[in-house]
């Protein structure tokens, strides 16, 4: 029997693995979730035994269980290739107590890609087989790295297009001249003035509007989403956890049924939510640490069991992380509300109303899984110094948050179980924060000329996704007010 999902605010609306895929987000604004949650069918010596692609067929056709094998494969295929610069495609490195999973080798060096190289082809599959004859149109808000890792992914895929919305001032260097230098007739990127939270609002507005949705469908299109609401990225990610255990158990640091830690530095909450499903699945982890930066709504809720995102939104040097509003949270609420639509559409009314909302002592306890910590900018730049003093690994802004989170944890908790922390980005995408973090003699000094003094301290590659934008030129240059989204759609697919 085919697992099925429903929409989290609406238990009626169920569909098929692909149809969620296809749509991204319910009719009702809600995520879909599956009704259950599949167990692990591997024994630990298996696991030990398996590649990053055989690991992944076997977590994902749990999960994705309306897709062939055949199809599934060639999906696994066509996404875990050459594309990424190591075989392994996600290899953990050890380096001061902990184990980095490095989440960034793929074509534009973010954790996104592990997601995104394989959602087009799980997408234009799911068309297929679900007979869809309108052209599907990816509407995408990004904090920086999704909208390029999306924008790879699709372009020049047939049958589609993308549409990527990105906060002007919100994101780094490289991730803007990545994302404005992207080719593909079927591409299309704009600024807002705006912050991150302005750009979601505004494409979970646009999914919901049934007049554009109608307009859009009379000249031959519909709408999905490549964000992290989409069931086909959230899939895709639970496999690097049971990988990573896998890769444990190989080299002999753990022993089978041993537990592990997971620190994931966290924004929309996407990421760690993966790693809650591979818990709940059976892989043995023990905390899920969700490290935040300064804007550290989550680390607030875990505390106190009230979510309130009525606060200043800070930019950091972790950009990637600057979201008040968690997406994925709404799929752990659901399940901590016993699989209550009802009760979760209550509390996202009341986030959407006063942007805020308290969950039940009952719920609260039943989060106890998770730790929530944050790291500020001093701290962070504090923690990319020591490591790299120590041991001469470079970590970016973003896992530095982890970092320090994790070792702050372990420091007051005494827990000594092993921990593998989220490595989610390249610290060449990152390379002015993460060298002025190393010495402040680098201030001043042109971003090229960073990259290039990061690949001779660290003693590695700059990698592709960083040569290709050396010279590249910049094909999209429109910014717009974040009122003018719906415009833009419509003028980006030339409907009236
Ligand atoms: C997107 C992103 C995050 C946050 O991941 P979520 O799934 O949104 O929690 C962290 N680090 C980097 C580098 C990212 O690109």
């Amino acid at each position: 029997m085919d697992l099925m999902y429903r929409s989290t605010r609406n238990d009626k609306n169920r569909v098929t693995a692909s149809q969620a895929v296809l749509k991204g987000l319910a009719e009702d604004g809600g995520l879909f979730v599956p009704e259950q949650i599949p167990r692990l069918e591997l024994s630990p010596e298996a696991l030990a035994q398996m590649t990053y692609q055989e690991t992944a067929y076997a977590v994902m056709k749990q999960y994705l269980t309306d897709y062939t094998e055949q199809e599934l494969k060639d999906c696994i295929r066509s996404a875990y290739d050459e594309k990424f610069d190591t075989e392994e495609i996600a290899p953990l490195h050890e380096a001061g107590g902990a184990y980095y999973l490095e989440l960034f080798h793929g074509a534009t060096i973010a954790f996104k890609d592990m997601a995104l190289s394989i959602l087009p082809y799980l997408m234009t599959t799911a068309a297929r087989k679900n007979h869809e004859d309108k052209e599907i149109v990816i509407l995408t808000a990004t904090s920086g790295d999704t909208g390029k890792a999306a924008l790879a992914g699709f372009a020049d895929v047939p049958g589609t297009k993308i549409l990527v919305f990105y906060p002007k001032n919100g994101v780094s260097a490289v991730q803007e001249k990545q994302m404005v230098t992207q080719k593909g007739a079927n591409t299309c990127v704009i600024g807002i003035h705006g912050n991150f939270d302005d750009a979601q609002t505004g494409v979970k507005q646009l999914f919901g509007d049934a007049a554009l949705g109608e307009a859009l469908a009379k000249a031959g299109y519909r709408f999905s989403s490549a964000n992290s609401i989409n069931i086909g990225r959230l899939v895709p990610q639970i496999v690097y956890y049971v990988y990573a255990y896998g890769r444990l158990l190989k080299s002999g640091a753990i022993q089978a049924g041993e537990r592990i830690n997971v620190v994931v530095p966290t924004g929309n909450f996407g990421n760690i939510l993966a790693a809650y499903y591979a818990k709940c699945m059976g892989l043995p982890i023990g905390r899920l640490i969700c490290a935040s930066n300064e804007n550290k709504v989550l680390y607030d809720f875990f505390r106190t069991g009230v979510y309130d995102r009525n606060r200043e939104f800070i930019l950091t040097s972790s950009p990637s992380m600057d979201i008040l509003i968690s997406s994925n949270l709404e799929r752990l609420i659901y399940r901590m509300a016993g699989d209550d639509a009802k009760e979760n559409a209550r509390l996202m009314a009341e986030l959407s109303a006063k942007g805020s909302y308290t969950v039940s002592e009952a719920m609260k306890t039943a989060m106890q899984d998770f730790t929530g910590g944050f790291a500020t900018m001093e701290e962070v730049a504090a923690e990319i110094a020591r490591l790299y003093s120590e041991t001469g690994y470079v970590l970016d802004t973003h896992t530095a948050v982890a970092s320090r989170v994790y070792h702050v944890y372990r420091e007051q908790s005494g827990d000594r179980t092993p921990a593998v922390i989220a490595s989610t980005a390249s610290p060449y995408k990152f390379a002015r924060s993460v060298m002025e973090a190393i010495d402040p003699k680098y201030a001043g000094m042109d971003d090229f000329a960073l990259i290039d003094e990061l690949s001779r301290i660290s003693g590695t590659k700059v990698p592709r996704a960083i040569e290709e934008i050396r010279s590249a030129e910049v094909l999209h240059d429109k910014v717009i007010d974040k009122t003018q989204m719906e415009a833009a759609v419509k003028e980006f697919l030339g409907i009236r």
